[in-house]
């Protein structure tokens, strides 16, 4: 038996087929929806992921701004690029691109919790977190939201089923973990201290890999038929990169998987884009 393949391809264009369409709707009333991201410093795959946002968001109808800080802006800096966008009434979305530079990394928190909670459209505020856990997600983590959204796209049943996480980031595992537990799976999240790993993930339906090591999922530790979900992005060689399921032996087993590259990723920025959108009408009290 062969897997399905999860084109992210075919995934993220109806979902940004779903953002084009509200943000039409929010032109005709008048409102362009509009998206700021800082970045800090010069890291070349934040560049890379900064400039697929402003892509996506210039195909989409939504007025996008990059404000780009030197390697050496101080956290005092930054915060007073978030008050300013806070207080912008054309700017319904504002993104911090993670990593910060190693000099103000230790500030991550405070930055990120400056950031209006409505225009927090990448959901890390402890608002909107918050707000998930206690079930009424508002602004939800673009990656696990695209990764729900996929399932039920791809017509995956979540209801009832056995699912299990490896990781346990703020901005993938614990989101996802209560996403799936809205949806009435079962969840068990793994980490780096769970052993044996393998025993908890071949319990999997539907199994969720992000931990950032490449292949690290093998064929022995899934179910046969379970949905695999890979998040991983691991970069083995300049122009390689890789997730962390070992496709070639998983598909060989696995009911569904997703393929990286060309899976995940291309979700989150399509999610990205229904977070603006939702933003803007938060803040419009819709
Ligand atoms: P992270 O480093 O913050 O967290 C990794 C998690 O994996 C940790 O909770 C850790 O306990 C767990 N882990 C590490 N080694 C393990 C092991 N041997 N066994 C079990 N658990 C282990 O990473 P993150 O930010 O959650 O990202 C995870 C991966 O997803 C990375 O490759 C990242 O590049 C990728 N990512 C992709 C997208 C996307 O758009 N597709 C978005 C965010 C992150």
């Amino acid at each position: 038996m062969t897997a399905r393949i999860l084109e992210g391809k075919e995934f993220s264009a109806r979902i940004k087929d779903e953002a084009r369409e509200a943000v039409e709707q929010l032109r005709a009333d008048g409102v362009i929806p509009g998206l700021t991201v800082i970045i800090v410093g010069e890291n070349p795959a934040s560049q890379v992921y900064v400039r697929n946002k402003h892509k996506t968001c210039e195909e989409l109808g939504i007025r996008s701004e990059v404000v780009a800080l030197p390697e050496d802006a101080t956290k005092d800096q930054l915060l007073e690029t978030i008050d300013r966008l806070n207080a912008d009434q054309n700017v319904h979305g504002i993104l911090v691109q993670l990593p910060l530079p190693t000099a103000i990394k230790a500030h991550e928190q405070e930055i990120l919790e400056r950031i209006d909670p409505l225009k927090d459209v990448d959901g890390f505020h402890p608002f909107n977190v918050g707000k998930l856990v206690t079930g009424s997600p508002t602004l939800v983590p673009c990656t696990p939201a695209g990764c729900i959204k996929m399932l039920d796209l791809a017509g995956i049943e979540i209801d009832g089923k056995r699912a299990v996480i490896i990781g346990r980031s703020n901005i993938v595992g614990k989101p996802m973990l209560h996403l799936l537990m809205a949806r009435h799976a079962t969840v068990t999240v793994c980490h780096s201290h769970t052993k044996p790993l393998g025993d908890v993930t071949r319990e999997a339906d539907i199994l969720v890999a992000a931990m950032g090591k490449p292949k690290f999922v093998t064929a022995e530790m899934v179910k046969p038929g379970a949905v695999i979900v890979d998040v991983g992005i691991n970069r083995i060689a300049p122009k390689k990169l890789v997730g962390d399921v070992d496709f070639e032996s998983v598909k060989e087993i696995a009911g569904a998987i997703t393929p990286v590259p060309g899976g995940v990723g291309l979700l989150t920025v399509a999610m990205l884009m229904q977070n603006v959108v939702r933003a803007a009408r938060l803040q419009l009290g819709r």
